[in-house]
């Protein structure tokens, strides 16, 4: 009986010495994060100093690790892009209605967004279009009966009270299929009104600098230029000939003749109730001259070749993105976090010796902030066949605040990688649940979405909480005083044996994936399988 006792007490103290060290695993994972989010890097704004040290850091380390290049020049994949900035000197907005020419404070009342190649010289009628979508799955469109041919489209930026799926809802109304729709039906650009039901924090959908052809969200401060990708085919604003925000000082202005006010409309919004449709009964008048620049920044990719001489030609791409906004803002959190565990899982491989039967591609990638656009190119111009990718696990911002007891997951429910995150949380002792704030759409809103958009089964995490939790306030207090801020930096409370045991889960993730005989499938009820091909 003592024996046995005592057997059990050595194996298990064997086992302990056998399961990894989060705290020391935590502390290396901490240093990547002292690196990026440094002050040396000044926030990793795409194309600048910083980022391009960032981007040799990460190779450094992909080649460190062992991962074969991966990219089109070494470990590097060079992305071109183009700026745009509003000279504000030479532009102007008015309102025009007969011989009345109200002129506009540009930034004061509206102002414009140069993401869209925005006509030098332009007169429009503007129309009111309530929330401005439609989603024909549910019946639902706000356009019917609204003659929209070579006029301005003026909207709340929300989706309104349709009754569908999330998943469906929050697709339909991101910007780039809301702009597909008002440009189908013959707009030439809008004027998007900030959704009332969202705390205007940068970055959210609907806040005051949320550029549209992104997913409805910004995050680039007013001060810096707007940046597309380079490739025409990419820029997803094709036909924008005026892109406007309203600000509440500009907004009675607008609505001035409509024989509606800003007031009524806004008060319906805030109730997510029906808005109704009309004529504003006045044109906009608008000159823009835009400076445009080109640049360019790299996405990092490197290869740890799978072992099975089929499976190894298909390829779980493991991804975070290694921009941040620029001087003042650090991105300890956003996302240099995401990147360190991509960095230690690619160290974790290498030192188990892991022998993944498919081959993993951990991918930095830049231009997220700016509307995921390094994402876009690598989905467009994929180093791998785009067939061979088999499932993007994506990590941006996963939020390590406090201890680990469950992990949210986005897109949980929507195909089979569901079942394997479920299975590798497990082994940890962690719970999974579905995301707690689903009017976020979160699913939608980091760089998973461009890989979902050409049909490879997606997850994206955050560290989960319960309802009215202290869990649930420290996240929200983080988003509240630290989220695009300076305070997101490297002093901040962070639980780094937790972020360690997180890694751990998602490496189990990507080996459960490369190893699993079947490739990842969505589900045959959910919405993102339409992007299959
Ligand atoms: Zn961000």
């Amino acid at each position: 009986m003592k024996r046995r006792i005592l057997i059990l007490f050595w194996g298990a103290v064997v086992l302990g010495c056998l399961a990894a060290d989060f705290t020391a695993e935590g502390n290396l994972w901490w240093a990547h994060i002292q690196f990026l989010a440094g002050a040396k890097l000044e926030g990793r704004n795409t194309g600048s100093e910083g980022y391009r040290q960032a981007v040799e850091y990460v190779a450094t380390q992909f080649e460190r690790d062992g991962l074969k290049p991966a990219g089109t020049s070494g470990y590097l994949q060079p992305v071109k892009f183009e700026t745009r900035e509003v000279v504000a000197e030479s532009s102007s907005l008015a309102l025009v209605h007969g011989d009345e020419v109200e002129p506009l404070a540009l930034g004061a009342d509206a102002s414009l967004n140069a993401r869209a190649r925005l006509a030098p010289a332009l007169e429009a009628p503007l129309v009111f279009v309530g929330y401005g979508i439609r989603i024909p799955e549910a019946h639902y469109d706000e356009l019917e009966g609204v003659n929209l041919r070579g006029k301005i489209a003026v909207y709340v930026n929300a989706a309104g009270p349709v009754k569908a799926d999330a998943n469906l809802t929050s697709h339909y109304s991101s910007g780039v299929e809301r702009w597909a729709t008002l440009h189908h039906a013959g707009a030439i650009g809008f004027i998007g009104i900030p959704n009332p039901r969202v705390q205007a924090v940068p970055g959210s959908p609907g806040a005051p600098n949320s550029p549209a052809g992104a997913n409805g969200r910004g995050g680039r401060g007013p001060a810096q230029p707007a940046v597309v990708l380079a490739d025409p085919s990419l820029q997803e604003t094709e036909g924008q000939s005026v892109a406007l925000t309203m600000t509440r000082r500009g907004a009675d202005k607008f609505f001035a003749r409509s024989g509606h006010t800003y007031d009524e409309i806004l008060a319906l919004a805030r109730e997510n109730r029906p808005l109704p449709k009309f004529d504003m009964n006045v044109s906009l008048r608008m000159q823009a001259v835009v400076k445009r620049d080109s640049m360019e920044a790299a996405n990092v990719a490197g290869a740890l070749a799978g072992s099975d001489p089929q499976l190894k030609n298909e390829y779980v791409i493991f991804s975070a993105h290694l921009d941040h906004l620029g001087p003042g803002r650090p991105g300890a959190m956003d996302n240099a976090s995401g990147v360190a565990s991509v960095l230690e899982v690619a160290r974790l491989m290498k030192e188990t010796g892991v022998k993944p039967k498919r081959s993993i591609l951990f991918l930095t990638v830049t231009g997220e902030e700016k509307g995921e656009l390094g994402s876009r190119y690598f989905a467009a111009y994929p180093t791998v066949p785009v067939r061979q990718i088999v499932a993007d696990i994506n990590l941006d911002m996963f939020l390590p605040l406090y201890p680990l007891k469950v992990l949210e997951v986005q897109g949980l429910a929507e195909s089979s990688l569901g079942a394997q995150i479920r299975a590798a949380a497990a082994e940890l002792g962690v719970a999974v649940q579905t995301d707690r704030e689903p009017e976020q759409n979160r699913f939608i809103r980091s760089d998973q979405y461009s890989f979902i958009r050409r049909g490879v089964p997606s997850l994206a995490f955050k560290f989960g909480y319960e309802y009215g939790s202290p869990e649930e306030k420290i996240r929200q207090a983080w988003v509240r005083d630290r989220y695009h801020k300076a305070g997101d930096n490297l002093d901040q409370p962070v639980d780094k044996e937790s972020a360690a045991r997180f890694d751990r889960i998602i490496m189990g993730l990507l080996e459960r994936v490369a190893d699993d005989p079947a490739r990842p499938q969505w589900n045959a009820d959910s919405f993102f399988k339409r992007f299959a091909r």
